[in-house]
């Protein structure tokens, strides 16, 4: 089994070697591999996206041809999970920032973003978090992080932050604002892994 992480630009490393973390923990066999070519997108069991620059990532997507085949990934069942950056992607609908910079999302989330709702005010944080499943809180790292506005149809809540959603689940996908590869906590990844 093969775990692909997006490797274009961002929190790469950190997913990489939390996600080995994580398969450790649950005793899995499996190979995280950085995906840059469209086979390795394709021969792997579950991807992450992770944050970074979301204009640019999407644009590296196309360039790399990873754009249509992460797609693909998403309606063929395989489980995705975007950080951050990786989380705008996913949403179907952004705000006026998302337009105006022309950042191209994959639309495979039932949900609304506000690309920098948490960085203007302040850059970076920290706060715990009470997830659905869980059963103590997550320490959410954020660092100039979006908001998911709102979900709909068949994407659910599963986290908040002052009421404001910031984790987000639809069948095999997974959206959070925040930075789990940072935290030192690989339940998040965990959670992933288990949706294999
Ligand atoms: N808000 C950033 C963007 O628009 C994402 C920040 C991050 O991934 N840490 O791309």
């Amino acid at each position: 089994m093969k775990i692909g992480i997006i490797s274009l630009q961002g929190a790469v490393p950190e997913h990489i070697s939390m996600t080995s973390q994580a398969l450790n923990s649950l005793g899995l066999k499996g190979e995280v591999i950085a995906v840059r070519h469209p086979k390795e997108l394709t021969e792997s069991s579950a991807l992450i996206l992770p944050g970074g620059e979301s204009t640019t990532i999407s644009k590296l997507l196309k360039r790399f041809e990873l754009y249509d085949p992460l797609i693909k990934a998403a309606d063929e069942g395989i489980p995705i999970m975007g950080t951050c950056a990786g989380c705008i992607l996913m949403a179907k609908e952004g705000d006026d920032e998302v337009a105006k910079t022309k950042t191209e999302l994959l639309k495979i989330m039932d949900m609304k973003v506000n690309r920098n709702a948490f960085g203007r005010q302040r850059e970076s944080f920290e706060a715990e978090l009470d997830i659905q499943g869980f059963n103590s809180s997550f320490p959410g790292i954020f660092i100039r992080g979006p908001l998911i506005e709102e979900v709909y149809g068949k994407c659910k809540a599963l986290s908040y932050y002052e009421n404001k959603i910031v984790m987000a689940k639809q069948d095999n996908l997974l959206g959070l604002s925040f930075h789990p590869e940072l935290s030192g906590d690989s339940r998040i990844h965990e959670m992933f892994l288990k949706m294999i």
